[in-house]
C-alpha cells in the first residue's frame, strides 16, 4: 500500500517510529494509503532543519524567494488534475468542486503571497521635526502551521504561503484525515528547488505530532485552523510560552433572508451556502432565518430543490453532494440529526445516510437535511454540526433577527439578503462576525481580512494581516535634533 512520507530537511522520509496510520477514502469507506504516525522526534528533526535554514531563507532577496513560490504555484496548475483527483479521493468532496475551487485556490494562495511580499511596506512616522520613527518588519523564525481536513490544500497553502513569503521557515502539520495533497505539495517543493529545511511537513495525529509543534520552545508562532475545542487547548498550551498565535476556529453562521430580497437569487445561493462541500466549510450558513412574509414560500421551494441535489460518487460530474470526511464524522452528524428530533425538530428532507451503489457502497454519504420547528436557543442551533444539515427559523423584525443571529458563542461569518441598502449597512454593522456577505456568499478577495470574533478565533489572516502576523515589528526612533 502507498506510504505517504514526511518532508523534512528537503527529503521525503519515514517517521522515526516506523509506524503508520490508515488513510481512508471516505467515498469508498476503505483504507487506500498509509500516513506516518509521527511524534516529537520527527518534529524535533523538522525544527532543527527549519532553524538551520532560517538565516539563508530570511536573508534571500525577496524577488528570489518570490520566484520559488511562483514556481510552486505553476506546478500546482500543471498538476491540477492529479491534485484535484487526490483531494477528492482523500476528502470525499466532488471532483468537480476540488477541480473548480480547492486546487485553483491553492495556486492562487501561493501566487498571491509570492507577489504581495514584493509590495509589502512598513510605516514611518515623522514626529514633528523632533524625531523620525520607522518600523521594520522581520520574519519571526520557525512558524508552526496546523491545518484542518475540510479544504486540505487550500487551507494548508493559505498558511504556508504567507509564512514563507515573509521569510519564515515552517514546520507544518496537515490534518491526519486528509494528508495526501500536502504530501504531493512536498514533491512540488523539491522539484521547484525550495531550499532544504525551509518547509517541513510532519504528518500524524493532532494530539501527538500537532501537540509537539505547539509545545516546541523553538517555534515562536502558531497559525492554527480547526475546531474551537482544539483551539482552546492550543491556546492554553501556547499562551504561557508567549507564542504569537492566530486561531481560525469554528462557526455557526446565520443566513438572514429579508422579505425584500431578490428571492430567486437568495434561494439559489442559500442552497449552495448550506450544502457546498457537504456543509463542511467553516463559512456555511447553517442557521437560515427567513422573514415571515416569504417564510412558507422559501421553505417549500428550498426543500423542493434540495431534494433534487444528487448525492453520489464524487467522481461523477452530476454528483452535487459527495461523502462526508470520515466514519467518525458521519456518526457525529447523524447524532446531531437525532438530537434535533429529540429537541422537537421536524425533518423536511434528508435526515439519513445514503447508500450509493457501485464502488461507493461502503462510503459515508448523508442526504442534505433541512430541519424546521426548532428554537434558536436549542443545542442544534447553537453547536457547530459541520455537515449537510441546516435549520430554517422564521422571524418578524430586524432587531429580533439580529439578536438571534448573535446568540451563539461563534462569530465567523454571516450572510444577509435584502434589497434595502440602508438595512444592509445597518444589519451588517450590528452582526458580531468577522465577515458579512450581503446578497452573495463566499465571494473572496484575498486582500481582505479573514477571521472570526468571539469563539470563532483570535487574529486575522488574509492580505497584509497575514504578512503582519508572520513578521515581528520593531520601531526605531532617531532624534533629528
Ligand atoms: P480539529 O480541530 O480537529 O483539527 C485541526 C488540526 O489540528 C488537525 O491537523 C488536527 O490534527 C490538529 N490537532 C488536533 N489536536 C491537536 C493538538 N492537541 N495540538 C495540535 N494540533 C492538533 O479540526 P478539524 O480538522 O475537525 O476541522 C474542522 C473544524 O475546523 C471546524 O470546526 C471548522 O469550523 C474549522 N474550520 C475553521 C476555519 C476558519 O477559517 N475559521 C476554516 C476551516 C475549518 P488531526 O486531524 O490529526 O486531529
Amino acid at each position: 500500500m502507498f506510504k505517504i512520507k514526511n518532508y523534512i530537511n528537503g527529503q521525503l522520509v519515514e517517521p522515526e517510529s516506523g509506524e503508520y496510520l490508515d488513510n481512508y477514502n471516505p467515498a469508498e469507506g476503505k483504507v487506500y494509503s498509509l500516513i506516518p504516525d509521527s511524534d516529537d522526534r520527527d518534529v524535533q528533526k523538522a525544527v532543527v532543519a527549519a532553524n538551520a535554514a532560517f538565516d539563508g531563507w530570511s536573508s534571500m532577496p525577496v524577488l528570489k524567494r518570490s520566484a520559488i513560490l511562483l514556481k510552486i504555484a505553476d506546478f500546482i496548475d500543471r498538476d491540477h488534475e492529479k491534485l484535484a483527483r487526490a483531494e477528492s479521493d482523500d476528502n470525499g468532496k466532488p471532483l468537480s468542486l476540488a477541480s473548480r475551487v480547492d486546487i485553483p485556490r491553492a495556486s492562487s494562495n501561493m501566487r498571491f503571497y509570492a507577489t504581495a511580499i514584493q509590495h509589502f511596506a512598513s510605516e514611518s512616522h515623522m514626529s514633528d521635526d523632533q524625531a523620525l520613527n520607522y518600523t521594520t518588519r522581520t520574519p519571526v523564525g520557525v512558524a508552526g502551521c496546523i491545518s484542518p481536513w475540510n479544504l486540505p490544500l487550500y487551507l494548508f497553502t493559505w498558511k504556508v504561503a504567507p509564512a514563507l513569503a515573509a521569510g519564515n521557515t515552517v514546520v507544518a502539520k496537515p490534518s491526519e484525515i486528509t494528508p495526501m495533497t500536502a504530501y504531493l505539495f512536498s514533491e512540488l517543493c523539491i522539484e521547484a528547488g525550495l531550499p532544504e529545511g525551509v518547509l517541513n511537513i510532519v504528518h500524524g495525529l493532532g494530539a501527538k505530532a500537532g501537540q509537539a509543534i505547539v509545545e516546541h520552545p523553538d517555534i515562536p508562532l502558531i497559525s492554527f485552523t480547526g475546531g474551537t475545542t482544539t483551539g482552546k487547548h492550543i491556546a492554553a498550551t501556547a499562551a504561557p510560552m508567549f507564542k504569537k498565535m492566530s486561531l481560525e476556529l469554528g462557526g455557526k453562521n446565520p443566513n438572514i433572508i429579508f422579505d425584500d430580497c431578490d428571492f430567486d437569487q437568495a434561494l439559489k445561493v442559500s442552497i449552495h451556502s448550506s450544502f457546498a462541500n457537504q456543509g463542511q466549510i467553516c463559512l456555511c450558513g447553517s442557521r437560515i432565518f427567513v422573514q415571515e412574509g416569504i417564510y412558507d414560500r422559501f421553505v417549500s421551494q428550498f426543500v423542493e430543490r434540495v431534494k433534487t441535489l444528487k448525492v453520489g460518487d464524487p467522481h461523477d460530474e452530476t454528483s452535487k453532494v459527495g461523502a462526508v470526511v470520515s466514519k467518525q464524522h458521519k456518526d457525529k452528524i447523524l447524532s446531531y440529526i437525532k438530537l434535533a428530533q429529540d429537541e422537537g425538530g421536524e425533518i423536511l428532507c434528508g435526515g439519513h445516510q445514503v447508500k450509493v451503489e457501485g464502488r461507493c457502497e461502503e462510503g459515508y454519504f448523508i442526504a442534505p437535511t433541512v430541519i424546521v420547528g426548532l428554537d434558536a436557543t436549542c443545542r442544534t442551533n447553537q453547536e457547530e454540526i459541520f455537515g449537510p444539515v441546516v435549520t430554517i427559523i422564521p422571524f418578524k423584525a430586524e432587531d429580533e433577527v439580529i439578536a438571534l443571529a448573535n446568540s451563539t458563542a461563534y462569530g465567523l461569518s454571516a450572510t444577509i439578503w435584502t434589497d434595502n441598502l440602508k438595512r444592509a449597512h445597518r444589519v451588517s454593522h450590528q452582526i458580531k462576525s468577522g465577515i458579512v456577505w450581503v446578497n452573495t456568499w463566499l465571494f473572496r478577495d484575498l486582500r481582505t481580512p479573514f477571521g472570526g470574533m468571539k469563539q470563532s478565533g483570535v487574529g486575522r489572516e488574509g492580505g497584509e494581516e497575514a504578512l503582519r502576523f508572520f513578521t515581528e515589528s520593531k520601531n526605531i526612533c532617531i532624534a533629528l535634533k
